[in-house]
């Protein structure tokens, strides 16, 4: 060990006389010369020290500051020099894959390496990482799955935290386990970065660990919000400013308007009409959830751009959007347009989670002088990516956030309004580099009425897949473990989970994982499609599961456009003809891939009232979710086990049962009707989205579906019929090997509906399991 210790320390060395030859040459002292310009470096001294003294020290500073690119290189560069080099281990831990892999590939930039050398990354499924690297790039996701195998981190002497202030669940979580893990490692150095907000909290949660605040140089912005926006187009308002009085002016303006006939004025004709201001008239929460403004910001948006790009000062325009899909529609808009659409005055890109790195690449490119860059950005351009040479900001208001719907104990990934903080953190990217101009898509006041700060996504999501971590990493009782977290959960929001897990067989009586829950704790899921999956695989019909799998976890592919309403129904009945939502999507993915192979995929999507994104998604995810299978050893490499023979559509139904299970309604007929009910809401109906919807008849007893909504009566969304045996086969999971509970359950269940026909046919089916099990 000594002699291997000795060869590694030899090596880091040369490293780093390489490095320091780098550093000499031209393009290195240019590098080196923009890395001290920056802020961090001032206090790299004083965080040096922290370190060396404290467990545990909170590094706060403005987006933009060097935080991520040069904190971890303060630490390796110290260790290097101090003799420990050879020995020293750094994980860096980001919220987000494409941080994680952007940011190592900028700190190998900054060195003069390659990835892979003295600085790599760790991402689901993918790495680049080398005997001599010291310091790597992880997501929260990944090093919570290393815990599950080194429990005590063997080997690591610092892990950094960045982006904390964001308080995703898994950031929550990883700061649960290090609290935990510090009194055990007492050499491990823990250090939290976060952008200028409640760094207090963590100090505190740490008993009050040192805080470094890193001060930030920031240029005035100019901030317009809705009322600005709309004023400077000569579109005037009534005194008191007040937002229903925007409908009022609009009408009595509109022939004023109509007379300027310039072309701003129907650009924001076009933009107003389409906008109903009736829902801003309150300023509650939910007046705010009511409001859909996307055409409206569309057209709004547009306008802007261009009005930058003729009058303004030269500078880049950062757009804030919700999504993908907004992002992508606003770039086609944008692209039709004159103007904007002119290569050779305008850059356009865009920044999100999933794009390819030769495409984030660009974004930090200078363009062409004359070229104005226009990015089209997530809220990830708030705090994880900084865009240097921005001058204008445009922010929508909104970003797509995890929420939880106890009712249902289904998350969903909706856009929502953003809190106070955000949108200050979106204002402040303008004014890096020079005074800025930012622009608010929302009137004041809905701003005022915005949160504070966002509530932490531990508080506000399921916790169905927490808890089955926190059984796997076997920290004992989940309540007790998260009553030690930052902000501890809702204790029914715990037993909500906990119950769910016992139902869905993922924890036996006494809240042990069973080896259905194993499985399920390892793929990244929610855990009804992560059974879907097992079950997929062990019954051979994964090809189909797959699907329906990548379906679930994005939104609905089936397009119904309002005024299209019936062609779209039709469309979307030809795929449905036996009671099923889900299969209704494999049908239509497979004709799809048919019609793409032969590059006629957007021809197909377009006749059928298909998304064409979410047709592409469900392919790349099912790729991805085979992988993960492929990791965990459910199928080999050669994919023997993958859809050999059996795509019976019964078998994929009991599949789809066995994942949505405890999610079922009893059908029963009326003269021209079908009455439906649930166990716990009694009389339901079905949501228009579900084919079931238009039907006269199923000849299936049940249904199982997605998620219920409660509007003013429970609605349920995408189902699929299935039969007696299905549900008694596969409603349960089975690899509990729980038969009596079991069957317990389903007499009270069959009790509850009292249909006489259904209790006879499960007479002769228990005896028929009831004969399977012993056997
Ligand atoms: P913080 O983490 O404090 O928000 P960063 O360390 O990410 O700040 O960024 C520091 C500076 O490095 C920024 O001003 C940015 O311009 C620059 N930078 C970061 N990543 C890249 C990159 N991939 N390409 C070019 N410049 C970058
Ligand atoms: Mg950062």
């Amino acid at each position: 060990k000594a002699a291997l210790d000795k060869a590694l320390w030899r090596r880091s060395m040369q490293l780093h006389r390489e490095q320091q030859a780098w550093q000499k040459s031209s393009e290195g002292q240019k590098m080196l010369e923009s890395r001290r310009s920056l802020p961090t470096n001032k206090e790299k001294d004083a965080i040096l020290n922290a370190i060396s003294k404290n467990q545990v020290v909170i590094i706060s500073g403005e987006t933009g500051c060097g935080k991520t690119t040069q904190i971890p290189q303060f630490i390796l560069e110290s260790e290097v020099n101090s003799l420990r080099g050879a020995t020293c281990n750094i994980i860096c831990t980001q919220p987000r894959r494409i941080s994680a892999m952007s940011v190592s590939e900028r700190i190998a930039t900054e060195r003069g390496e390659k990835l892979g050398e003295t600085v790599g990354y760790k991402v689901r499924l993918e790495g680049i990482k080398g005997k001599k690297t010291r310091l790597v790039f992880y997501t929260t996701g990944v090093l919570l799955r290393r815990l599950l195998v080194d429990r005590n981190l063997k080997g690591v002497t610092h892990v950094i935290m960045d982006e904390i202030h964001e308080r995703g669940i898994d950031e929550d979580f990883l700061l649960t386990v290090l609290k935990e893990i510090l009194p055990h490692r007492p050499e491990l150095r823990l250090v939290l970065m976060s952008a200028t907000l409640n760094a207090e909290l963590f100090s505190s949660y740490f008993g009050g660990a040192p805080v470094i605040q890193i001060p930030g140089v920031t240029h005035p912005v100019r901030t317009y919000f809705l009322e600005n926006i709309l004023e400077s187009t000569g579109y005037k308002l009534t005194e008191d400013n007040q937002i229903d009085d925007y409908g009022k002016a609009w009408k009595s303006n509109k022939q004023a308007l109509n007379k300027r006939k310039s072309k701003i004025a129907s650009a924001v004709e076009e933009a107003l009409g389409s906008a109903d201001f009736s829902e801003y008239s309150q300023q509650t929460q939910d007046s705010m959830v009511c409001w859909k403004p996307d055409c409206f910001n569309f057209n709004l948006i547009e306008y802007i751009l261009c009005n930058i790009c003729e009058n303004e000062k030269p500078g880049g325009i950062l757009v804030f959007m919700t999504g993908w899909d907004d992002i992508s529609s606003l770039k086609e808009k944008l692209q039709a347009h004159s103007v904007l659409g002119d290569e050779s005055r305008v850059l356009l890109l865009t920044c999100h989670s999933s794009m390819a790195s030769s495409e984030q690449r660009l974004i930090f490119e200078k363009p062409d002088s004359g070229v104005r860059k226009i990015v089209l950005a997530t809220n990830i351009a708030e705090t994880s990516i900084t865009i240097d040479d921005l001058v204008f900001v445009i922010d929508c208001g909104k970003a797509k956030e995890a929420s939880y719907d106890a009712l249902n104990n289904t998350p969903c990934l909706l856009p929502s309004w953003i809190s106070k903080v955000s949108a200050k953190q979106r204002r402040g990217r303008a004014g890096r580099v020079q005074p800025g101009e930012c622009y608010h898509l929302y009137p004041k006041c809905v701003y005022d009425a915005f949160a504070e700060y966002q509530l932490p996504q531990i508080l506000r999501t399921p916790l169905q897949s927490l808890c089955l971590q926190i059984k796997s990493l076997n920290l004992g009782s989940t309540s007790g473990f998260l009553s030690k977290a930052l902000q501890s959960p809702d204790l029914r929001a715990v037993q909500n989970a906990i119950e769910y897990l016992k139902i869905i067989g993922a924890l036996d009586e006494n809240e042990n994982l069973t080896a259905l829950g194993g499985y399920l704790t390892m793929l990244p899921m929610e855990p009804k499609l992560g059974k879907m999956l097992v079950m997929g695989t062990l019954l051979n019909c994964l090809d189909p599961i797959l699907t329906v799998v990548a379906g679930l976890s994005i939104r609905d592919p089936f397009l119904t456009p309002l005024e299209k309403k019936e062609l779209a129904e039709a469309a979307k009945a030809q795929y449905s003809h036996d009671f099923s939502d889900h299969l209704a999507l494999v049908r239509a993915y497979k004709g799809w891939k048919v019609a793409e192979q032969k590059r006629k995929g957007y021809e197909y999507c377009w006749k059928n009232f298909l998304s064409a994104q979410s047709m592409k998604a469900i392919d790349s995810l099912r790729r991805e979710f085979k992988s993960v299978l492929r990791d965990i050893h459910l199928v080999d490499n050669k994919m023997t086990n993958y859809n050999t023979y059996s795509c019976d559509d019964h078998v994929v139904r009991a599949v789809i049962c066995y994942g949505l299970y405890p999610n079922v309604c009893s059908i029963a007929h009326k003269e021209t009707s079908l009455s439906l009910k649930t166990m716990e809401d009694g009389e339901v109906s079905l949501h228009s989205n579900t084919v079931n919807a238009r039907v006269a008849k199923i000849p299936y007893p049940w249904l199982v579906f997605n998620e219920k909504i409660k509007v003013n009566s429970v609605y349920l969304r995408d189902s699929t019929a299935v039969s007696d045996s299905m549900l008694l086969l596969f409603g349960r999971s089975i690899s509990s090997g729980d038969v009596d509970g079991h069957l317990k359950m389903l007499e009270g269940y069959l009790e509850f509906f009292m249909a006489p026909e259904v209790a006879l046919m499960y007479q002769t089916l228990k005896q028929e399991l009831d004969e399977l099990f012993q056997s």
